[in-house]
């Protein structure tokens, strides 16, 4: 008998349109071969406002990749639509999340899938919730000795509700970091509400405009370096994939040149001194098991070519999945074919829940 496979995908989150694609590209390779004979995918959509849809509606958003339009689920009673599930969630085997971003890769969504006692593709709460807080990320790896950019975190009252205190924290993000700086909310992704700064000025607008997307941010020391990426693949034991690079014509990797087709260009392997690619593979092994990530995960470096450093930038417990994302692309040069890595996974998930 096939097992039953519940891709989950859409999600609260900026990166909904993605998880859409990524979940599109997943369902292609459970429907080639091996995979057919062994699993039957059911999907699930969640939408932007929090409703899941049943395999017949997911299918045919997966179809058209045009999300449903959101309705207001403020009141109590509209609420009750956020955990009524479809009756057939009930049959799952085993989950594929595929969500980017808050409420899909934080923790938030392993948790309901813990609670229902059915494995699931993936970190489980703890790895994906350190792993989406870019300011707990960044203790985690600290601890782990692994190297990073300066950076210091903020909290929104600090930009917000006190202007005595503001200038100060201006002054000492400028005495501390300088200019440019990356200012971030410190749990999004895709380069969501994040800016690069130059100036006073700008500091305080992107302040202030990062605080409307999280209570705490980060910001950190602008690095002029390459950006290197490895996919790692596995629970205890995991693997880690040939290094990839980013170039891109833009002043940094923002959303639009994410998603925008031919605004960047991924290179594999990536042009780098054998040792350099060698340690990259340590250090993504090292980020991997100082989250307690498992499964899959990218991670993503900054490779200061002027002075040989490799700094780690972070971990994405669920990253972009698309048939020309880097995760599979990193491993399709590696030698694992797309429908292998998804079958990979689904049993990666099985292995650690029994
Ligand atoms: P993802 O979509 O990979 O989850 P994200 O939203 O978590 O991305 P980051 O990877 O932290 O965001 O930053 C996005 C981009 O901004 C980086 O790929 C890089 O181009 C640029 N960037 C971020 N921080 C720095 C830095 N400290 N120095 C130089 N460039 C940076
Ligand atoms: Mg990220
Ligand atoms: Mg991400
Ligand atoms: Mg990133």
């Amino acid at each position: 008998t096939k097992l039953r496979v519940g891709l989950l995908f859409g999600g609260c989150s900026g990166e909904h349109e993605v998880s859409i694609r990524s979940a599109r590209a997943i369902a292609n390779a459970l429907n080639t071969d091996p995979n057919p004979s062994k699993y039957e995918v059911l999907p699930f959509y969640i939408q932007k406002d929090g409703r899941w849809q049943s395999p017949d509606i997911a299918q045919s958003v997966l179809e058209s990749g045009v999300p449903l339009p959101s309705e207001e689920t403020g009141s109590p009673t509209t609420r009750t639509h956020l955990w009524q599930f479809p009756p057939l969630a009930a049959e799952i085997d085993v989950w594929f999340p595929i969500l980017h971003g808050p409420n899909g890769e934080d923790g938030t969504i392993q948790g309901l899938l813990q609670l229902m006692q059915v494995p699931y593709v993936g970190s489980g709460v703890l790895a994906s919730s350190v792993g989406m807080d870019k300011i707990a990320m960044k203790s985690a790896f600290a601890q782990a000795g692994l190297a990073q950019v300066k950076y210091m975190t903020v909290n929104r009252s600090q930009v917000w509700s006190n202007p005595c205190v503001y200038p100060k924290l201006c002054d000492e993000i400028e005495a501390t970091l300088g200019y440019p700086c990356f200012v971030k909310p410190a749990n999004l992704g895709s380069s969501v509400g994040i800016a690069k700064v130059r100036s006073r000025a700008q500091l305080e607008a992107a302040l202030d405009s990062a605080a409307s997307y999280d209570r705490r941010l980060i910001v950190e020391a602008g690095v002029v370096a390459r950006e290197v990426e490895c996919a790692v693949l596995g629970n205890d034991q995991a693997q880690a994939s040939i290094v990839g690079e980013i170039t891109y014509n833009s002043d940094f990797y923002d959303y639009e040149t994410k998603y925008t087709e031919g605004r960047a260009d991924l290179h594999i392997p990536a042009l780098l001194p054998e040792a350099i690619a060698a340690q990259v593979q340590t250090l993504a092994l090292q980020a991997f098991a100082a989250v307690d990530a498992a499964g899959l995960a990218r991670i993503d470096f900054f490779y200061v070519e002027s002075t040989g450093e490799v700094l780690i930038n972070e971990i994405n417990t669920l990253p972009g999945f698309t048939a020309t994302s880097m995760y599979p692309q990193l491993w399709a040069a590696s030698g694992v074919a797309f429908p292998t890595l998804v079958d990979q996974l689904i049993q990666f998930a099985l292995e650690r829940h029994s």
